[in-house]
């Protein structure tokens, strides 16, 4: 008998966590964060106390209270005891914080498997930002005290078939707004399934969710489990591909007198392409925070990713914010980086990605008027109060400096209609919504759809 518990993802929008059993052995596919139930107790400075690990977590229902998953340090201080584990691995589709952010409450001695491509960018991000995600050393405090013990990371690549118990799970590659995303074909003792991660069709790689769709096919599932992002009653946003947003580019940067700005998510390496190709073909200089300048180096050997080297390549320029101290991956790469001096003095000449939360450098960079900030992340929500108000702040610097807001974005998100296609190609004979607000819609499209409700039991035998 084959079963699927939803922890996470079911009517909402990320934090996929999927429990899939045969007879003994038991998996976790995805580990995320669930956005939509933390928003609903924490709002800017009222955060959950990590100093005691997951007790905030279990008292709101934010985490699953489920014994023999998480680690020592994030019980020690809970009512839960520490024990043995009782899963046999997490996967993680790819390195999006809606799907590994609870990596660093797992069990440490639980295996955790995910791309190669996933690893370097989550371990990248834990090197440069305040996250931590897993260790691949045994951690200790200045006390000699043994923090976090390692875990055991392994990777894998398309097409692998990977045995754990009565499971066999192989990953396929599919296109998204991360690379090293993947979807998995999923076989128990008596039942098959699919699971598509998160997923779309009209990015830069759609060869890679055709690959995965087709396998997906021939695999002939019992049930497809499948995000519906985008899938809504009816459709308002605009549906972009990334072809459209580099020719738009484009001609924005032809065009501009000023400075152009480039707004996009920090892991969405095709949308870092776009604007590269943009910047060569308008003869900008395309400027890169340091950030970004580490993880394109961190992924300089994979093969699947020709990227550039920011150091260099001639169309690149690695910016470095002035700052008071320097965290050490970041003072390594100072002497090759540029400064706000060298932006105000070129501004004509770039194409400048800025983070929201760096809108600050403005104000020694000191923009002319009629340069244009290229917003290429997803509209603001209507039903989400802080995206409309982050929103109406970037007008605001972007009116103080003179600088024209355009939206522009390819979505990371299969549209209704790809969705609808996929599940028409790999027929499953029943569909679980997952990663949705809109689970019943699915309920037209096929006439086997299982609504998951979280911590219930869904037998596919
Ligand atoms: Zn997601
Ligand atoms: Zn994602």
């Amino acid at each position: 008998m084959v079963s699927l518990t939803f922890y996470g993802g079911a009517n909402e929008i990320g934090g996929n966590k999927i429990v899939v059993e045969s007879g003994k052995s038991r998996i976790f596919l995805d580990f995320g964060q669930s956005f939509s139930l933390l928003d609903d107790y924490f709002v800017d400075w009222l955060k959950p106390r990590e100093r005691f690990g997951l007790r905030d977590y279990f008292a709101l229902g934010l985490v699953p209270r489920l014994r023999g998953l998480y680690c020592r340090s994030c019980l020690a201080t809970t009512d839960l005891e520490f024990c043995e584990p009782e899963y046999d691995a997490v996967f993680i589709s790819h390195a999006h914080y809606d799907h590994a952010a609870h990596l660093q409450y797992l069990h440490e001695e639980i295996p955790i498997y995910m791309g190669e491509t996933a690893k370097t960018i989550l371990k990248a991000t834990q090197e440069t930002s305040k996250t931590f995600f897993f260790a691949e050393e045994d951690v200790y405090d200045k006390k000699g005290n043994l923090v976090a013990p390692k875990n055991d990371v392994r990777t894998f690549r398309t097409g692998k078939k990977i045995s754990v118990g009565e499971l066999e799970i192989t990953p396929i590659h599919v296109d998204h707004s991360v690379p090293g995303a993947y979807g998995f074909l999923v076989e128990g003792k008596d039942a098959r399934l699919v699971y598509t991660g998160d997923i779309r069709a009209h990015g830069n790689r759609a060869d890679l969710t055709d690959d995965f769709v087709s396998k997906a096919a021939s695999f002939e599932p019992d049930a497809l489990v499948i995000e519906g992002t985008r899938v809504a009653g009816s459709e308002a946003r605009k549906n972009h591909t990334e072809r459209f947003v580099k020719e738009e580019s484009g001609r924005i940067a032809k065009k501009a007198k000023g400075a152009v700005l480039a707004m996009r998510y920090p892991k969405d390496l095709d949308r870092f392409r776009t604007f590269y190709e943009v910047a060569k073909e308008s003869g900008r200089k395309l400027v890169v925070s340091a950030k970004t300048a580490y993880l394109l180096r961190a992924l300089r050997g994979d093969e699947g990713l020709p990227l550039p080297d920011p150091f260099s390549d001639g169309n690149i320029a690695v910016y470095s914010r002035e700052m008071l101290r320097y965290e050490s991956w970041e003072e390594e790469m100072r002497s090759r980086c540029i400064g706000v001096e060298w932006v105000a003095e070129n501004q004509g000449e770039v194409i400048w990605e800025l983070d929201f939360a760096q809108l600050t450098e403005l104000i020694d960079a000191k923009p002319e008027r009629g340069g244009v900030c290229i917003h290429s992340m997803s509209e603001p929500f209507e039903e989400d109060p802080l995206s409309q108000l982050q929103d109406d702040v970037l007008r605001n610097w972007l009116g103080r400096f003179g600088m024209e807001h355009c939206q522009l974005h390819a979505s990371g998100h299969a549209s209704r209609q790809d969705i609808e296609g996929m599940i028409k190609t790999i027929k499953p004979k029943r569909l679980i919504p997952i990663h949705t607000q809109k689970a019943e819609e699915f309920g037209k499209m096929h006439p086997r759809a299982i609504m998951p409700e979280k911590g219930k039991k869904i037998e596919l035998r």
